[in-house]
């Protein structure tokens, strides 16, 4: 006879990990389906540093703990990838369809978590792992004394560049606008580190290297260029440096740094003597051993695009109760919209939406 569970937990991150923990400690027949790997993306933090009560630990050492914690409570777990949830018309329950095999439960919390954008350039795919990586501190050991570049300008692609410019003799950080996104600490962190040097106002437009990464080609996309060209678009690009002015004109982004607040240092390695004519010309060439692409992520929702609601950027509608649409079907962690994606609200997401599906099984 097929097997129901009470709950079945799509994501073995920090989310799904801690919605296993508050539905085995109150006798829930948990099971929890991951694709790849248990721990989700906290395993490739090098340092958790605003998690309550841990002021440094590890990504891996957090995310090896807490899978420690549900294989002590007993949760099932099996890898396998989930291709789309349906509603069983009789039974009321949720079908789990895998690549391997399908699953039932009474209800079912969506912890998909997000997977990394891409810059959507020719031969990105091709490059990935040979110069291209999504992961500094996986792959920055590999770049020791060498010369990388980060992609990016919120708080992923700032502590990419601090961690890699411990290893890594230069690092490039490079960025379409003129202001980060990222937290104030961070850009302050960054301004002080000698051998990081600020590209903004840039592009990445091409990739060079047959069997690895050789180059990148940069083109210009501040004030002065104006908006970008058609042929030269990223898949989503949005040079947007005008925009940007008119935001801190207004004071409208208290966590950004313009341009004019950086040393004197940084100015004058974000200007065009550093780096031939980056800034100036067209496109220029800028030779690095491996480029950290921390652009973003995107939600990995469409296996649910049936069941619950999305919304227009793919995440799974669903409030702070982590209710979706669909009854019985919960949402919690990145996958959802929400205001703020970290760790600790992952995991306080864990734990209400192991609340509210226990109180829906009732
Ligand atoms: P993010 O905050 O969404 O920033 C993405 C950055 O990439 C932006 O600067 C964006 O530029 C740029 N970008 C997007 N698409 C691009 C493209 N095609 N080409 C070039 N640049 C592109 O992403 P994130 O840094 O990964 O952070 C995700 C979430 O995790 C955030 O909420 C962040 O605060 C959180 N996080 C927190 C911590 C921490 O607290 N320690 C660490 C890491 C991440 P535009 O601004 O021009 O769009």
């Amino acid at each position: 006879m097929e097997k129901i569970y009470d709950i079945i937990i799509i994501g073995g991150g920090t989310a799904g990990m801690t919605a296993a923990i508050y539905g085995c400690r109150l006798g829930k027949r948990i099971l929890i389906v991951e694709k790849n790997f248990f721990g989700g993306q906290i395993i490739s933090t090098s340092e958790i540093e605003n998690y309550p009560a841990f002021s440094s630990a590890s990504g891996y050492a957090f995310a090896t703990e807490l899978h420690s914690q549900i294989e002590a409570l007993n949760a099932e777990q099996v890898t396998d990838e989930v291709t789309s949830l349906q509603k069983e018309a009789t039974s009321g329950c949720w079908r789990v369809i895998c690549k391997k095999r399908l699953y039932s439960a009474r209800a079912v919390i969506i912890a998909s978590g997000t997977e990394s954008r891409k810059l959507g350039l020719v031969g990105e795919d091709k490059l990935l792992g040979h110069g291209i990586s999504h992961c500094a501190t996986c792959d920055g050991a590999l770049y020791k004394n060498r010369t990388v570049a980060v992609v990016g300008g919120g708080n992923t692609a700032l502590e990419e560049a601090l961690y890699l410019s411990l290893l890594c003799k230069k690092v490039y950080l490079i960025h379409r606008r003129s202001v980060f996104t990222g937290d104030l600490s961070l850009q302050h962190r960054i301004y002080d580190t000698d051998n990081i040097q600020l590209l903004l106002n840039s592009r990445i437009v091409a990739l060079h290297g047959k069997d690895r990464l050789q180059s990148v080609e940069l083109c210009a996309c501040g004030q002065s260029s104006g908006k970008p060209s058609k042929e030269n678009s990223n898949a989503d690009s949005g040079c947007t440096a005008n925009n940007d002015t008119k935001r801190n004109a207004a004071g409208a982004s208290d966590n950004r740094l313009p341009a004019e607040n950086m040393s004197s240092r940084q100015l004058e390695n974000t200007g065009s003597n550093q780096l031939g004519n980056a800034i100036n010309h067209s496109t220029e060439k800028l030779e690095i051993d491996a480029l950290f692409v921390a652009i973003g992520q995107i939600p990995q929702n469409q296996p649910f695009a049936d069941a619950v609601s999305l919304d227009p950027h793919g995440y799974i509608v669903a409030g702070e109760n982590c209710h979706t649409n669909a009854p019985g079907v919960f949402a919690a962690g990145d996958c959802r919209t929400k205001d703020l994606r970290q760790l600790v609200t992952a995991a306080s997401d864990g734990a209400v939406a192991a609340t509210e599906a226990i109180k829906y099984l009732r």
